[in-house]
């Protein structure tokens, strides 16, 4: 999560590029244990949040190592991850990493509904546990279940995005240079994960953006009772996470955030204090929301277009 991000929470609730197309997808070879299984979030943490990646700052080895990981776990998936390489703020280069799980649905196959969590963090020891290793494990295990549930109505992208922190220059960047196979104009609705293992900390996870009359408020309502360990606080407007850049092409965004009241951007963000418990269940509500989302019959193209995401932005 971006440094500027914590202001501007008003719950009401509880309180190298290739072209996808020319490539031929793998088989699956990942999909037969639990996708929200705790050892398999755990393992994703472990890979992402060690020190010999040393916090994944934008062009550092243990960038490229994190990459890697959500390439290989992406690949296994039978997905085809794509990197889309830009120049992070620190002059160095850096890429997201994206991949399509093809629409069904030949009225609303070509719709998108982009599930994003930023896979770089500070570097320097601090590991980005929480900020944002939780949020890339959260969606990989997403991206599990959907593709273990079979092909949605609609399209669903899965995004980890390069160097947020330092203003969410990656979102920005795939904003602006959107992917042939990822037109920003058929992107219906954002699933942000940000720092979401931290429950515990403050006892809820916000799902911001969550405002009065967007479809996915309404989807939201009738999943939550499903998962009665964690609390789920609506209705906020945030600012500086990776929802910003569609947010402000009127694309409406769910953003699932823990706050982490100790230890948010220090090097005390390790995996040792990450609630797995309640990671689980964050992962499978926004893999239910997605799924939701995908398949719904509410004209979210024609939601899009009346109401955006509910706020407007001033443009960057
Ligand atoms: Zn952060």
């Amino acid at each position: 999560m971006d440094i500027r991000a914590l202001a501007l929470l008003a719950l009401a609730g509880c309180i190298g590029s290739s072209a996808a197309e020319s490539q031929v997808a793998p088989p699956a070879r990942c999909i037969e244990g639990k996708p929200y299984d705790r050892g398999s979030l755990r393992a994703d943490l472990v890979a992402l949040a060690s020190p010999e990646l040393d916090g994944r700052a934008p062009g550092s080895p243990g960038d490229t190592l994190a990459r890697k990981h959500i390439t290989e776990r992406l690949s296994c998936l039978g997905l085809v991850p794509v990197a889309q390489p830009f120049t992070a703020q620190n002059g160095k280069e850096t890429a997201n990493v994206y991949a399509v799980l093809k629409g069904a649905d030949p009225a609303v196959g070509d719709q998108i509904i982009l599930v994003a969590a930023h896979h770089d963090h500070l570097g320097s020891g601090h590991l980005g546990a929480n900020d944002n290793a939780s949020g890339v494990s959260a969606m990989l295990a997403v991206a599990h279940d959907m593709v273990a549930r079979g092909a949605p109505k609609r399209t669903i992208v899965f995004a980890a995005f390069g160097d947020e922190e330092t203003g969410m220059t990656g979102s920005y960047h795939f904003a602006a240079n959107a992917p042939a196979d990822v037109p920003t104009g058929k992107i219906v609705q954002v699933i942000n994960l940000d720092m979401v293992g931290s429950h515990s900390s403050r006892g809820y996870v916000a799902a911001m953006g969550t405002l009065k009359n967007l479809a996915a408020t309404k989807h939201l309502a009738k999943l939550v009772g499903r998962y009665p360990r964690i609390n789920v606080g609506t209705g906020g407007i945030a600012r500086g996470s990776d929802f910003e850049p569609f947010c402000k092409l009127r694309i409406p965004y769910v953003f699932f955030w823990t706050p982490d009241a100790r230890c948010y951007h220090e090097t005390c963000d390790t995996i040792e204090r990450i609630d797995e418990k309640h990671l689980v269940d964050i992962a499978a509500l926004a893999g239910d929301l997605t799924r939701a989302l995908a398949d719904s019959e509410t004209d979210l193209a024609a939601a899009r277009q009346k109401l955006g995401c509910g706020v407007s932005y001033p443009r960057r």
